[in-house]
């Protein structure tokens, strides 16, 4: 099926340049994403690729207790956090890194994540999160649209093609689909698969 077109909302004013490594990745400091079932099922059935490429602590963290909370943001379990960061933080996103050598850079990380900076209006608008708009509370600086003279939908065309595609009939639909046998997460329990 045909993506469906994507309305950004202030498409003609948002300013946003992602400015990485320059930033240290700062958008990934206690982050805590909410993960879809399916993310999540993708994820774990995955680990063993990304657990060398954690921080030494992270990877500890991920190993004793699994990289899921039992914080709830959104109606889904968030992912953990280690010495402030995304455990899968390191210099970047390790879910990015490993996606992106093998060909398809969004493909373990959390949609969430993947859309940064957009953000659902409704079912079919989106928005450019900006200082000022929509009550944003995050004092992020590449948020602030003195930041960059360049239009957000000009410099993060990978993330507006993902938005294309998010929806129950599209590419990337697989996230909505609640696997089959789904529990909620329990940390510590990585035995599920
Ligand atoms: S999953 Fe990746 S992009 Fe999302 S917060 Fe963690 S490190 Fe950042």
């Amino acid at each position: 099926m045909k993506p469906l077109p994507v309305v950004v909302d202030n498409a003609s004013s948002a300013r946003f340049e992602c400015v990485f490594p320059t930033c240290g990745g700062i958008c990934c400091k206690n982050g805590r994403p909410p993960v879809e079932p399916a993310e999540e099922r993708r994820i774990r059935a995955n680990l063993g690729k990304f657990l060398p490429h954690l921080r030494p602590a992270a990877r500890r963290r991920v190993e004793r207790e699994g990289f899921m909370t039992r914080r709830v943001k959104e109606g889904l379990h968030t992912l953990a956090v280690s010495e402030g960061w995304c455990v899968f933080e390191h210099g970047g996103c390790v879910l990015h890194k490993v996606g992106l050598e093998e060909g398809e850079a969004f493909k373990y990380k959390p949609w969430r994540c993947a859309v940064f900076p957009y953000e659902r209006l409704d079912d079919d608008r989106w928005y450019v999160r900006q200082w000022g708009e929509h009550g944003e509370v995050w004092d992020l600086f590449c948020l602030d649209a003195k930041a960059s003279p360049k239009k957000a939908v000009d410099t993060s065309r990978g993330e507006l093609a993902l938005l294309r595609e998010l929806t129950p009939e599209g590419k990337e639909g697989w996230r909505f689909k609640t696997p089959r046998g789904w529990k909620p997460a329990r940390p510590g329990d990585d035995r599920r698969s």
